[in-house]
């Protein structure tokens, strides 16, 4: 059986408490866990205590930040740098949509801050919109997250997406994932596409039944 990552998007949603609730209603049975790789990419303030509770209740879930800084250490105000990501989280989401357009981030700076998650030892989800991106070359996991399909309601086809997986792993990538209005009704469509490894919902993961 293919490893599959479930990588949840929580955006700029939830307080402390309210990431702690969802922890604690998520269930999951073992036997819908062999071969997954749970992930949940958090803001950064809620890291910390959701790592506490993960550990304590034991849940299979691994913590993602959702950026990372493009500088080391130092005097970068306001910059959360891969060293302090990687006490909480194992993963990083880079390249999103969101934060090409809403934050202005170029192929130059996502470069930068894939170097920034390797040095310490974080592995990048490196975010692509359509096919013939750039990805830089250290990325092992990609995810195609197409701007058509975010928070529409309107996916791409499991077609569509397995075809620009394929294409995506054809230079050299381990893992592609599909993000764009996965919901519960629709997940099996990418999960079992051949050539795609798993997803990523965004809205989807807000709620950890539907999760
Ligand atoms: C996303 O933010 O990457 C995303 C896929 O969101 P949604 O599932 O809400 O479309």
């Amino acid at each position: 059986m293919k490893k599959l990552f479930i990588v949840a998007n929580w955006k700029s949603n939830k307080t402390t408490f309210e990431a702690i609730q969802w922890l604690k209603k998520f269930t999951v049975a073992s036997s819908q866990l062999t071969d997954k790789e749970i992930i949940i990419c958090a803001s950064f303030t809620l890291l910390p205590d959701m790592k506490k509770t993960i550990t304590e209740l034991k849940l299979p879930i691994k913590l993602g930040a959702q950026d990372v800084s493009p500088y080391d250490e130092g005097a970068y105000t306001g910059g959360v740098n891969g060293k302090q990501i990687k006490e909480f989280a194992d993963y990083v989401l880079i390249g999103h949509i969101e934060r090409r357009e809403k934050f202005g981030e170029d192929d130059g700076v996502l470069e930068k801050k894939v170097t920034m998650a390797i040095k310490y030892d974080i592995t990048p989800i490196f975010c692509i919109q359509k096919e013939n991106s750039f990805i830089p070359a250290t990325v092992k996991i990609v995810a195609y997250d197409p701007a058509f399909a975010i928070g529409t309601g309107k996916p791409d086809t499991a077609e569509n997406a397995n075809k620009i997986a394929h294409q995506v792993k054809t230079n050299g990538i381990d893992f592609v994932i599909y993000g764009g209005s996965v919901t519960s009704e629709n997940v099996n469509n990418y999960t079992q596409a051949s050539h795609l490894d798993g997803v990523l919902p965004g809205k989807a993961s807000l709620d950890p039944a539907e999760f």
